[in-house]
């Protein structure tokens, strides 16, 4: 049987819309055969995602996508075949959570301050609802404020660099993610290369760094990429020795052009992170 993999997921246990069982049941919907959870710093859905995926007739392969840093700029690093108890992936998912919640704080005193907006009250309304706290979720509450029109618009009005409710923060190194990753029995893949603001010898550096730190897999194809950038990744995984990982990076089943398994198929030369799954 032909295999689909999708290796890039978000659930409600991060800033997806849908529970694990009704995402392994949209995906599956979709064609997807090969699923993994991939939810921002945390395991939560993954217990939930492989007993709808033994349901199903899906493969499931647990995971999570980590929040990390480097020159100062946020790159989020994915974990396959993670093991879901490991303990110093626990206390990685803690320490961000508080991050992400001092974060929070923060953005609403910012929302407040210089947009007036009531910052705090929506930052206690995205507290009492997650424990891992994301900008999609702070978008989602300025959208229900009828202050932008959808949660990207928020994203780009309120949240990015230069915008009012921005919030720098500093995520653990790159090379932390990649180790705290490998301890828990994981394949790291370096995530969505291509959205990063980086020169090309910049992102050498990076995807040196982070084979050095024990990294294996680039993402080479995702949802809704270029095929140029498709192209240019997969060349950067030739040389650098990496094999190549797919997925959709899919969120909300309103968003029209990544559902899940959409994505372009890896070019054949290339080693997939798929087949070790
Ligand atoms: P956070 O990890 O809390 O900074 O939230 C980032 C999330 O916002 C990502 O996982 C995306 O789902 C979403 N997002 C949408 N647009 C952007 C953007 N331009 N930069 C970063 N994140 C974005
Ligand atoms: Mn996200
Ligand atoms: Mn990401
Ligand atoms: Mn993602």
């Amino acid at each position: 049987m032909n295999v689909v993999a999708d290796l890039h997921l978000h659930s409600d246990c991060s800033d997806g819309r849908l529970a694990p069982a009704a995402l392994v049941a949209h995906a599956a919907r979709c064609g997807v055969t090969l699923l993994a959870l991939t939810d921002h710093d945390s395991v939560t859905g993954c217990a939930a995602a492989a007993d709808a995926c033994a349901a199903a007739g899906l493969r499931f392969v647990p995971g999570c996508e980590l929040s990390a840093s480097w020159r100062g700029q946020a790159i989020h690093v994915i974990g396959l075949a993670v093991d879901t108890a490991s303990a110093p992936l626990a206390a990685y998912f803690a320490d961000i959570a508080q991050r992400r919640r001092l974060r929070l704080h923060e953005i609403g005193e910012r929302l407040e301050r210089r947009a007036r907006l009531p910052g705090r009250d929506l930052a206690a309304r995205v507290l009492a609802q997650v424990t891992v706290p994301t900008r999609t979720h702070v978008a989602r509450e300025l959208v229900a404020l009828g202050v932008a029109a959808d949660v990207q618009g928020a994203i780009d009005a309120y949240l990015l660099r230069g915008r009012p409710g921005h919030v720098p923060v500093e995520w653990p190194t790159v090379t932390e993610a990649v180790a705290v990753l490998r301890a828990a029995g994981a394949w790291p893949v370096l995530a969505h290369p291509h959205r990063y603001r980086l020169s090309a010898g910049a992102l050498r550096a990076l995807l040196a760094e982070f084979t050095a730190a024990g990294g294996v897999a680039l993402e080479v194809s995702v949802g809704g990429m270029a095929r140029a950038d498709l192209d240019r990744l997969a060349t950067l995984a030739r040389r650098h020795g990496l094999a190549a990982s797919c997925g959709s990076d899919f969120h909300d089943p309103s968003i029209p052009w990544n559902p899940p398994g959409r994505f372009a198929k890896l070019p054949a030369d290339l080693d997939p992170l798929s087949a070790r799954l």
